[in-house]
């Protein structure tokens, strides 16, 4: 159905197994997915596209899941910019350093700089291909609940017609507009996070030396940060990110165009750049306050992207979050049809798997904004992270890197900024834990080629269980189990021969107890296997702390 071919009365009555609202990369990512499984989805997006949106820099960690959804050839063969790093000024100096993909990643070492109009046509599109209906035009007013349970949506389309959508199951993405959360009052703005970003779009900049022209360029200054983005079509997208209050008085002084000429006037490199540069079109003002939704999904609905949560946009993580939660979401909804009795427990992992990603990137952007002595300002000092319970640096680098040594944009606030003490010693613990445990394995197989290792017994850590969760297997929610860890309560899914070797430690048996115990019913050689494989597993458990201690005598 084409929303051009319509009449008004057609529109005014419609039923589908799901609704999706909005277009954006999460309604396209959900409404794709879901359209794979055999479901009927009509996504209703109120504007018509291409349609302007900010936010043009992608993380490698998108290209898999434009790939999951078929979108990847028309996004290479647009034409967008490969986006290899990020060049930066920020930490202690003035001089810009550089960052790769290629340093953290081997098999994803670039993204794209994309023009966001055409990148999110190109992904409803390729909705539609898949047998998704999308109806633009169409803005969604109120999710229609009978009790709790959110059973359809109404909504007016832009001859102002009013209609009614029944469905199954409802899929909030609209995007900052929030819909479901401001209904349902569930929006808990972040107290840390309260910008302000004001940006237009600039020909003839200066590209940044070889082989950084394609990166994303950050430059801290006194008042916030700046971001230019080069794009294919020869233009640059450049904003500015600072203090809600200050940005807001300073707008209302002089106009938006004249505040943003005042910032990049203060700046340095930036400032350089564009020189030459015209400002090719009107500022833009949006309001850059990160927050979330208190619970993502209900009877009948989830809530998908910026609709669910945003994170400031220092680490250009926006359209990853949303393109990942929305197949997430998409998986919910198919197990929510499909097996109601594990909808519940499903939905808890969904909330848990997208809060998690979420609160990486929030903690680790609130490390870099914490680790920023180049200028001292107001803005700065204002954003430190104190000591408090909740938001100590400690907190944030557990959150930030999951109870792993830090290796991307985490690192670099190590060997670049000025990090807090309790987070460099965190930082330090982890990775000399871990340095020590794996020269200890190695001392211990020089020494007697593996038998000690199953004559070892292990000692799980504090907090370690195995658990039965919904986990995702093709694109739906299956029973599964996870594995709990004091730095990932939530649990990482695990393999059936994991949970077994951990529902066996109990302190008091050795590896090779635990091999018998697992391979009674076995032959010679299976047990051979078996043994080789328990012995592996236990030593990689010990690395990560998982098993604490590995008792020899
Ligand atoms: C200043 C700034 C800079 C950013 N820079 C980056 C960046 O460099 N890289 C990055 O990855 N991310 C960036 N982002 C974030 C990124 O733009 C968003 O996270 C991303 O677009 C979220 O996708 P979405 O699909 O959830 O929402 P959106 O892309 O906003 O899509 C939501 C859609 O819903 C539609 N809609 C809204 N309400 C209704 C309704 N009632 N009925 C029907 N349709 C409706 C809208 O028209 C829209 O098309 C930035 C954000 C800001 C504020």
């Amino acid at each position: 159905m084409n929303n051009n071919d319509q009449t008004a009365e057609e529109t005014l009555d419609l039923t589908a197994d799901v609704i999706v609202i909005g277009g954006g990369p999460a309604g396209s990512a959900a409404a794709t997915m879901l359209a794979r499984k055999g479901w009927q989805v009509i996504v209703l997006e109120r504007e018509q596209f291409p349609r302007d949106h900010v936010g043009e820099s992608l993380l490698p960690a998108s290209i898999p899941v434009l790939e999951e959804l078929g979108a990847l050839p028309a996004v290479e063969n647009a034409g967008f910019l490969p986006k290899y790093g990020a060049t930066m000024v920020w930490g202690s100096g003035d001089a810009p350093w550089s960052w790769y993909f290629k340093e953290t990643s081997q098999r994803y070492s670039h993204s794209y700089q994309v023009w966001r109009p055409e990148f999110d046509k190109i992904l409803l599109d390729n909705a539609k291909e898949q047998g998704v209906t999308v109806l633009e035009g169409h803005q969604v007013t109120e999710v229609i609940f009978d009790g709790d349970e959110a059973i359809g949506v109404e909504f007016t389309n832009s001859n102002g017609v009013p209609g009614e959508a029944q469905c199954r199951f409802v899929v909030d993405a609209s995007g900052q507009s929030t819909l479901l959360a401001r209904h349902l009052e569930t929006k808990k703005w972040d107290p840390f996070f309260q910008n302000l970003a004001v940006y237009a779009y600039f020909t003839g900049a200066k590209p940044l030396p070889e082989p950084d022209q394609n990166n994303i360029f950050i430059e801290s200054y006194r008042y916030g940060w700046l971001w230019s983005i080069p794009l294919h079509t020869g233009r640059t997208s450049v904003g500015v990110v600072v203090d809600s209050k200050i940005g807001q008085e300073g707008i209302q002084q002089n106009g938006a165009k004249a505040f943003l000429e005042a910032q990049l006037a203060q700046s340095n490199h930036t400032k350089a750049m564009l020189a030459d540069a015209q400002m090719d079109s009107e500022p833009n003002v949006v309001m850059d306050w990160s927050y979330t939704a208190e619970k993502l999904f209900g009877p009948g609905y989830i809530i998908a992207g910026d609709a669910a949560c945003f994170v400031d946009p220092l680490f250009s993580s926006g359209v990853h979050l949303a393109l990942m939660s929305g197949v997430l979401a998409a998986a919910y909804v198919t197990t929510a049809l499909k097996r109601p009795t594990i909808a519940e427990a499903a939905g808890e992992v969904y909330q848990e798997l997208y809060l998690k990603e979420y609160n990486q990137f929030r903690e680790m952007a609130r490390l870099f904004y914490s680790s920023n002595l180049s200028e001292e300002s107001y803005f700065w000092e204002a954003r430190r992270i104190t000591n408090t319970d909740e938001y100590s640096p400690r907190h944030s680098f557990i959150q930030a890197v999951a109870g792993q040594p830090p290796r991307g944009y985490e690192r670099v606030v190590l060997d670049r900024g000025q990090a807090p003490e309790e987070f460099i010693e965190s930082v330090r613990a982890v990775e000399s834990e871990r340095v020590y445990r794996t020269q200890w394995l190695a001392a211990l197989a020089a020494d007697t080629q593996r038998n000690q290792i199953l004559n070892a017994v292990p000692r799980l850590a504090d907090g370690v269980a195995v658990q039965r969760k919904p986990v995702l297997a093709e694109g739906e929610f299956v029973p599964g189990q996870v594995l709990n860890t004091v730095s990932q309560p939530e649990g990482t899914p695990c393999s059936p021969l994991v949970a077994a070797v951990i529902s066996e430690i109990d302190g008091q048996k050795s590896v090779a107890d635990i091999v018998d115990g697992l391979g009674q019913h076995l032959d010679q050689a299976g047990h051979a296997q078996l043994e080789e494989a328990v012995s592996r597993t236990v030593e990689i458990l010990y690395v990560d702390g998982t098993v604490a201690g590995l008792v020899t005598e």
